[in-house]
């Protein structure tokens, strides 16, 4: 089993060390475990965001949280579990220059690109949700789906993590959504980035793998490549509902999933994972 995405304490809204997420992996038969905490925010984005400091890991501590997973790595190795290290970036445009200078000084496995504040606001933080009333829905949705679309543009991650997150709270227009997601494929395929499976959305309001069935199934058909996570904040949550994003796969014309070492995709046929 595979899982590309998980925290650890680092980023201060997650417990765990790195060696019990590699000690969980091991017990629930997990062979291939990424770490990819959340890359310390520029510091134009943290000036912006409110309770900046319980969204990433601070500054001060990119190197030991590589070191840490280095270790953990070492461990992994004992269990037959291979540990990759990676990171999650939020690609807003005030972030790009901090996340390209940030990325360039450390060889990490995989980048997961994400997009989890629009003009400053954390959509998915549970305690910010009442900023939803002040959106059109429809206006909110297209203003996340052109974000998400010109960050795979920036080219600087391998994976868009979570890439229909704004349907956490269950706020989801009222008409069709499928142009909306025809056109972010279209874009996303062109980048040649690929998305995450990402079964995080099992487990909050939504209770909906990321992305839904219909965004998935428009991923396939414009050829955009998958890989799989738990998005996992706490070591029980390692490689959770992996029967599930198998299905999902499956059901849109998936056959293989990536695995990034030292930011090279590796295609694994679907059954084998
Ligand atoms: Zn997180
Ligand atoms: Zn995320």
């Amino acid at each position: 089993m595979i899982d590309l995405h998980v925290h650890t304490w680092r980023c201060r809204h997650a417990v765990g060390t790195a060696e019990e997420y590699v000690r969980a992996a091991a017990e629930r038969g997990v062979s291939v475990l990424g770490f990819t905490e959340h890359l310390p925010l520029a510091p134009a984005l943290a000036a912006e965001v409110p309770g900046a400091e319980g969204y990433a890991m601070p500054e001060s501590e990119l190197a030991d949280y590589i070191a840490e997973v280095r270790e953990a790595a070492e461990v992994g190795r004992r269990l037959g579990v291979e540990v990759l290290c990676g990171v999650e970036v939020d690609l807003v445009p005030v972030a790009l220059e901090h996340a390209r200078s940030s990325l360039q000084a450390v060889a990490f496995d995989v980048v997961l690109g994400s997009v989890h504040f629009i003009d400053g606001w954390a959509f998915d933080d549970p305690a910010r949700t009442g900023e939803y009333d002040r959106w059109d829905t429809t206006v909110l949705w297209e203003r996340y789906f052109a974000d998400l679309a010109a960050a795979a543009e920036t080219g600087i991650a391998d994976v868009m993590a979570h890439a229909d997150l704004i349907k956490k709270f269950c706020r989801v227009p009222p008409g069709p959504l499928d142009s909306l997601y025809r056109e972010t494929a279209r874009v996303l395929a062109g980048t040649g980035v690929a998305v995450e499976v990402n079964t995080a959305g099992l487990r909050k309001p939504c209770r909906e793998i990321y992305p839904g069935r219909e965004l998935l199934r428009e991923l396939a058909r414009a050829g955009v490549p998958v890989t799989v996570g738990s998005d996992a904040h706490d070591p029980s949550e390692v490689g959770f509902a992996a029967e599930a994003a198998r299905t999902a796969l499956a059901d849109a014309g998936y056959r293989s999933v990536l695995v990034y070492r030292g930011r090279v995709p590796e295609e694994v046929p679907l059954h084998a994972w």
